[in-house]
């Protein structure tokens, strides 16, 4: 990852640049004397407004680049003027689409192939990986990015004058001062001193939720690993409190919603939210992307059919090619983080979720079993996770 420290240049503004990027304006990014090239926008494609776009669009001839977060897939060009002349406004439904579409790219690179169809020729086109030379400029996003928790993507574009020649050199820095924007420079984000910290998460909305259990505090959580969205609910006040009654509980379709017997998720879910409606606070993090323990929806279909076959849930998964146990409780310990709890008191029966909190850096004060009654369709799995993976359950 590349560091950012703070400028050196009397002429940069790291702080504004930050605030400005994560708020979807526009980043003036001078050029690096020692390198070929000119001056160039950034905004981040995740919070991106329509009044950014535009400005982009007004000061770099309609030529856009969209770096993606994943860089195998396709970067895009858009072409958002004709013949270079972007003094005319964009027309109306297409202004208001088009950030909306570019905004959703965000989490999802792939959706790229859908942008052209929705748009329309012959505002777009794809270019594949690598064909966006902006060497700098990517690395100068994605430390942005990863500084903000937000998803290392955003448009790139070089910015001209009105004559249609590439800002060079002091003009760079005099555009951002004529407009009021943040300036950085390449040199800005290099080096390891001064680090800023990287948040794996960000919240992204907060609402209250009334449930049967009483109302908590929900909010939503984004990852900036995996895209995933977490559904956090907040009991009472957690932050800078020591000890606070936390359930991890990962994602399952079946057990959760369906009533599935084949698992004991729904039951554990259920005593959970009850036992820190109990107590005088508490958090549970509902893990999106968990299902199966990580290997996913369909895969977790598949290994039910092959222990209805007589594999165990451990086997199941082996059989299939894929690990026993996938899933990772790193967002969950950032998430305590950001909630301001100190240490937990962990409502689980799993020993690696008290292990891998502890490593991420979120201290697991106790453990508290929640054991679900078992039945005729879910002993044995009990009996497997007992045995095979360690949990602890009064079951043999
Ligand atoms: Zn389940």
């Amino acid at each position: 990852m590349t560091n950012i420290h703070h400028g050196q240049r009397e002429c940069t503004d790291l702080a504004g640049a930050l605030t400005a990027f994560r708020e979807g304006a526009p980043v003036v990014l001078a050029p690096d004397p020692r390198r070929p090239g000119g001056g160039c926008l950034l905004v981040a494609l995740e919070t991106l407004r329509a009044d950014a776009l535009s400005f982009a669009r007004r000061h770099t001839h309609g030529l856009i680049s969209v770096l993606l977060r994943d860089r195998q897939q396709q970067g895009i060009h858009l072409f958002l003027a004709n013949d270079g002349d972007a003094s005319e406004a964009l027309e109306p439904a297409l202004a208001a689409a088009l950030p909306v579409l570019l905004r959703a790219l965000a989490h999802d690179p792939a959706g790229a192939q859908h942008l052209a169809s929705d748009v329309g020729a012959p505002f777009i086109s794809l270019s594949g990986a690598g064909s966006l030379s902006w060497p700098d400029s990517e690395q100068v996003v994605s430390a942005l990015a990863s500084c903000l928790g937000m998803a290392d993507a955003a448009l790139i574009c070089s910015l001209f004058d009105d004559n249609g020649r590439c800002l060079q050199g002091d003009e760079v820095a005099a555009f951002a001062t004529s407009h009021g924007l943040a300036l950085l420079h390449p040199d800005d984000l290099d080096g390891d001193e001064h680090a800023l910290p990287a948040p794996r998460v960000q919240r992204l909305a907060t609402s209250r939720l009334p449930t049967r259990h009483g109302e908590f505090t929900m909010h939503a959580f984004s990852s900036v690993v995996d895209g995933a969205e977490h559904a956090v609910l907040v009991w009472g006040d957690v932050d800078g409190h020591d000890e606070v009654l936390v359930r991890l509980h990962s994602e399952c379709l079946t057990g959760d919603v369906l009533g599935s017997l084949r698992c004991d998720c729904g039951t554990q879910l259920e005593m959970s939210l009850s036992r820190i409606a109990a107590a005088p606070c508490g958090v549970l993090i509902y893990l999106r992307g968990h299902e199966g323990r990580g290997i996913g929806f369909s895969h977790k279909v598949r290994a039910y059919a092959l222990q209805d076959d007589g594999l165990d849930t451990v086997d199941a998964n082996v059989a299939l090619g894929l690990p026993v146990d996938a899933r990772s409780f790193d967002c969950a310990a950032d998430i305590l983080l950001n909630l301001g709890v100190r240490s937990v008191s962990l409502l689980s029966n799993n020993p690696r979720k008290k292990a891998e909190l502890a490593r991420a850096g979120m201290p697991v004060v106790r453990v508290l079993s929640v054991v679900p009654p078992s039945n005729g369709e879910n002993v044995r799995y009990l009996i497997t996770k007992k045995k095979r993976m360690g949990h602890d359950l009064p079951f043999d």
